[in-house]
């Protein structure tokens, strides 16, 4: 491998142009398992760089909840672009237009200009890493210079193959196919033992910083992993429910442990607070707290803990009559980190409080769900803003039915089951079986809508010509980290959705096949998986022509999603947050079970 020697820290530096000759063949081959190769290689010989490493093969300079943003815009690339090489701005946009992709624009125009003078050393990762910091940090009076010099310095200095990933870094498109989640298996697997994979997963969802995790991993340093747990200010990944068929189920499948509470439909909210800062993340990590201005001011005047971490769902309701409203009312607006409208501040929300995971100072999360319950009743008091989510211990059917029905009439979509064992403990990120989710819903045939993800695209043709005729959707599976195909869709799509589609798509567009996608049907358009589409079909079949849970129900066939009909985007979940596919095959024996 070749490396730079660094006379002033005495140790030797990976050089950039190493990085992206693995970043190129990581985007080339179409073979998942080659992928994650490539990308251990790349890791294990990372030496120092490999927390700065880590971050740049995300595309990024540090975990999302820091807020570290480029605040560069395409057309600032274009200008820089054009000053560096002497051409008109013009001619730059018309080659960006001819390609579509400014990172290859950037290295069109690398090649074209002189070499790279001999006298200069090699841009190492350590460097890269070091201006894009400066550039992302630059700010204020002078800072479109400051910014336009680092990249022209970058430029410079680069091979062109180089000035095409930096410039997609910058424009937050790297998109190398690799997940936390395959990072996370490979620095196990080049650092550590297969059996701390589950520990340092754990550890990563409660403080989902990849480089803290790589540097402890690279210094064999477990124990100190084994200690991360939720930390104020800090995002963590949400626990997640199960969904069973009927109430029996739930009572037999948590022997009879258990206790149920309303299901909420709205955003799922975590509230942090420490010292006198409080912030708001959504289930995706990002900060969301300038959204929520009255649940933080209501929480300022109404409780004084130093610090906390709760877990709930966020609702709107109707300040004149308590009654709760369908989110869809204010999600646009309060879900993401766009600007609130007065709209959205006209309609209050309540946070329903279903968890705490840290204390004053006292990590709670391994303690029962009772006890954790308890804490929640001993320091919160209903009020307009927060609110305990209403729960029932009761083991009577006729009392849980009830209740059930209760929670439908309060515009709520169903129950969520909590084991109430010694067991119970909060696993963040995790879905499993001491949340089990009930809904109307699941008493029909197919119990659930399914969150697919977007992995190609058919042509459309008579009325659908020059939009998509159908789109190729995938389950995603969390063992191989693959996305696995499952549908056709082509219905339920409003003409603003359709027609909206190949813009909203044409970054995502590939010419083969990703490597994490599995699929055998061929679609006109590869699509990189990052979409996701809340999707309600008819029935799960067995089907020899999707990849879905291949060979897991049946011999040579995977599982199949028919007559599916789009219902929203969900915009909300990143493509691997998607329904699993161990989830598909839950969904397909409970319709089973319902026949
Ligand atoms: P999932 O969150 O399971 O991926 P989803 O976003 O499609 O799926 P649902 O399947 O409708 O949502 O239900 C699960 C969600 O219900 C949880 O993620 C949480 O946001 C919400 N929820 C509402 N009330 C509760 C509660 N009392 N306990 C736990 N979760 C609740």
């Amino acid at each position: 491998m070749t490396k730079s020697y660094n006379i002033l820290y005495d140790y030797y530096l990976m050089l950039f142009s190493e990085a992206s000759k693995k970043f190129m063949e990581m985007e080339s081959t179409t073979k998942r398992l080659e992928l994650t190769s490539i990308l251990g290689s790349l890791l294990e010989n990372a030496g120092d760089d490999l927390k700065e490493l880590v971050y740049l093969i995300q595309g990024k300079l540090a975990p999302d909840y820091e807020g570290i943003e480029f605040g560069v815009s395409g057309k600032l690339i274009v200008k820089s672009l054009a000053a560096i090489s002497g051409m008109d701005e013009e001619e730059v946009n018309k080659l960006f237009y001819k390609n579509g992709d400014l990172g290859i624009t950037a290295s069109e125009i690398r090649e074209k200009m002189e070499q790279k003078p001999l006298f200069r050393e090699d841009l190492t990762v350590h460097y890269v890493y070091t201006r894009l910091m400066e550039l992302a940090k630059s700010a204020g009076h002078g800072s479109v210079k400051g910014k336009t010099d680092i990249y022209a310095d970058l430029m410079v200095n680069s091979y062109p193959e180089d000035i095409k990933y930096i410039t997609r870094i910058i424009m937050g498109k790297l998109r190398l196919g690799v997940a936390d989640s395959t990072i996370l298996d490979s620095l196990v697997h080049a650092f550590s033992s297969k059996d701390n994979a589950d520990m340092v997963e754990t550890a990563y969802n409660f403080h989902p910083d990849i480089g803290l995790i790589a540097t402890l991993l690279q210094k064999g340093d477990i124990k100190a992993i084994s200690n991360i747990g939720p930390e104020p200010l800090i995002p963590f990944k949400v626990m997640l429910a199960e969904r069973l068929r009927s109430i029996d189920d739930i009572r037999e499948k948590m022997n009879h442990h258990v206790s149920f509470e309303y299901k909420y439909d709205g955003l799922r909210t975590e509230l942090h607070k420490k010292g006198d800062k409080i912030k708001i993340f959504s289930r995706g990590l990002e900060e969301t707290t300038e959204n929520f201005p009255d649940i933080i001011e209501n929480f300022k005047k109404s409780y004084s803990f130093e610090s906390i971490i709760i877990d709930g769902e966020s609702v709107p309701f109707n300040p004149d009559t308590g009654e709760l409203f369908p989110f869809q009312m204010v999600s646009k607006r309060r879900g993401r980190k766009y600007q609130i409208t007065e709209k959205s501040t006209e309609i209050p929300l309540v946070m329903f409080i279903f968890d705490i995971l840290e204390l004053n100072g006292r990590t709670l999360v391994n303690l029962p769900y009772e006890e954790r319950r308890k804490i929640l009743e001993e320091n919160f008091v209903d009020n307009e803003h927060f609110r305990l989510a209403t729960r029932l211990s009761s083991d009577d059917s006729e009392e849980i039915n009830k209740f059930f029905e209760q929670s439908i009439e309060d515009g709520c979509e169903g129950i969520v089951a909590k084991d109430t064992s010694d067991e119970s403990v909060y696993r963040a990120g995790a879905r499993g079986w001491l949340w089990i989710k009930f809904k109307r819903d699941y008493q029909k045939e197919l119990a659930d809508s399914m969150d697919l993800v977007i992995i190609g695209a058919f042509n459309g043709r008579g009325r659908r010509a020059g939009a998509y005729g159908a789109l190729l959707m995938a389950s995603y599976n969390e063992e191989t980290h693959a996305f696995e195909s499952v549908t056709k869709l082509g219905t339920g799509f409003s003409d603003e959705v359709l027609f909206s589609l190949p813009k909203m798509l044409s970054d995502l567009v590939r010419d083969h096949k990703p490597a994490m996608v599995e699929s055998k049907m061929v679609p006109d358009i590869w699509i990189y998986p990052q979409i996701v589409m809340e999707i309600q079909g008819a029935e799960i079949t067995v089907s020899p022509i999707h990849t879905c849970a291949f060979g897991k129900i049946e011999k040579d066939s995977g599982l199949a999603l028919r007559f599916p009909r789009l219902i929203k985007i969900r915009d909300d979940k990143n493509a691997e947050d998607a329904t699993t596919t161990n989830e598909i095959i839950e969904l397909y024996k409970m319709q089973k079970k319902t026949k």
